[in-house]
């Protein structure tokens, strides 16, 4: 495939913006190669400034449920563009995305508009702070809740220290007050609890992790830290940006029965635009300025055009059986992957939820953090290399999540188990 154009927009690119790119996974360091420039996209399919097309299991990293440029949806967009691309000041569209989110999480009776999910989470832990008095934090190794300075955090040396940055920039200080502890793992929250309970405002967790590639929570772990915060007056957090309205037509909370005290969404409520938001009870969320006294505010929060395409998005989602016919094609896929990689003799899980899925090249089971350090991020590289050469794009990382959208049919799935075929059969030379 020739890819000429985009490798002189990297090197352009290079010159401009820090690593050619503005936001680092995509520019393809852990997988090799350059980045393709995206033309436009359509349904399943994204073309790259060359016209190579490919069949798209990124989604924009989660938002494209529908796939891209979705005719209603840009029809939406438009519509409200000539009208007004920003007002500063309250719209009906608000009320219309607001309503239909509480309407379907029902722990969330009253939501925050912002306009990314680094923006909800860093925000819901503020008000979970304030409304317990109470500055730690925990958080699992391997959840991702954007890039606020009290999530890029790791566990420190020795059991039951407090966490250190993980990046430059962010203050020691800062990183002391989040606590780390093993996804799907309840015993290691438990002992954080022992040692620090009352200091504990929240616990934030992606109710199935999609930042580590997909793994599948434990229902015992979930219901575990409902009754373990709620034991000792600290606050639940659920970060539902990549589960939100992609399981089910509301949270993955709705499936599991679980109510937490906050939820963050994002990405698939935007419908391809810069959305977050946060919400939860009534109580809490009061809290919130003007009503209450947690400080938050945002120039272009709860902006028409990303209201409007999220409002579409939603309804598009409600009027028929996406979810049902979702979770076949995700199902056919996998199974056509497990065959070709036995065919292939090569060691693979696969974890599927939904529309979520990660082939993860490792023979031991997917089911934590540590499991996922197991994979060969090398050989990860090599094939997503191959099956991009055969116009297929998978996620440009290992520890990510593919997405099958709505735009997604049999043909694509088809065509892309012999691309993956092919490409197997290449990087085994
Ligand atoms: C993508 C993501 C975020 C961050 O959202 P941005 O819009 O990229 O800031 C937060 N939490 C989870 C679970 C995510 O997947």
């Amino acid at each position: 495939m020739k890819t000429d154009r985009s490798t002189e927009m990297f090197r352009v690119a290079s010159q401009y913006m820090p690593g050619g790119v503005n936001s680092p996974v995509r520019a393809f360091k852990a997988v090799g190669g350059n980045p393709i420039f995206i033309k436009e996209a359509h349904g399943a399919k994204v073309i790259d400034v060359d016209g190579n097309a490919y069949i798209d299991y990124v989604g924009s990293w989660g938002p494209l449920i529908l796939g891209h440029s979705h005719p209603q949806v840009v029809e939406a967009v438009c519509s409200m563009a000539s009208r007004g691309t920003s007002f500063g000041a309250p719209c009906e569209a608000e009320i219309e995305l607001a309503s239909l989110i509480c309407a379907a999480i029902p722990s969330m009776e009253m939501v925050r508009m912002v306009n990314s999910g680094t923006e909800a989470a860093m925000s819901a832990v503020r008000l979970a702070r304030a409304y317990t008095g109470r500055d730690k934090i925990v958080k699992f190794e391997g959840c991702y809740h954007g890039h606020a300075d009290s999530f890029l955090i790791k566990a420190g040396s020795g059991l039951l220290t407090s966490g250190v940055p993980t990046s430059p920039g962010v203050p020691a200080s800062i990183g002391e007050l989040t606590l780390i502890a093993t996804y799907n793992d309840l015993e290691s929250v438990i002992e954080l609890f022992n040692e620090y309970g009352k200091e504990i405002a929240a616990v934030i967790v992606e109710p199935a992790a999609g930042n580590m590639g997909l793994v599948i929570p434990d229902y015992e772990f979930l219901d575990g830290l409902r009754q373990l915060t709620l034991k000792n007056g600290s606050l639940l957090i659920f970060d539902e940006v990549i589960t939100g309205f992609r399981a089910c037509y509301g949270g993955f909370q709705n499936i599991v029965g679980i109510r937490p005290d906050l939820t963050i969404l994002g990405k698939i409520i935007g419908g391809g635009l810069p959305v977050g938001a946060y919400g939860g009870s009534r109580e809490i969320m009061q809290r919130v300025s003007p009503q209450g006294d947690v400080y938050q505010a945002g120039t272009l929060s709860g902006n028409p055009l990303a209201m409007i395409a999220g409002v579409e998005t939603l309804k598009i989602l409600a009027d028929d059986d996406w979810y049902d016919r979702l979770e076949v094609l995700t199902y056919y896929l996998t199974g056509k992957l497990k065959t070709i990689f036995e065919n292939h003799g090569l060691l693979y899980e696969i974890n599927r939820l939904a529309s979520m899925f990660t082939v993860f090249f490792t023979e031991e089971l997917v089911e934590n953090y540590t499991a996922v350090l197991s994979c060969d991020t090398q050989k990860y590289g090599a094939f997503h290399q191959a099956l991009l050469n055969e116009g297929v794009y998978f996620p440009p990382a290992q520890f990510e999540t593919g997405f099958i959208s709505c735009a997604h049919d049999m043909e694509d799935v088809n065509e892309t188990a012999e691309a993956v075929d092919r490409a197997l059969s290449i990087i085994q030379g």
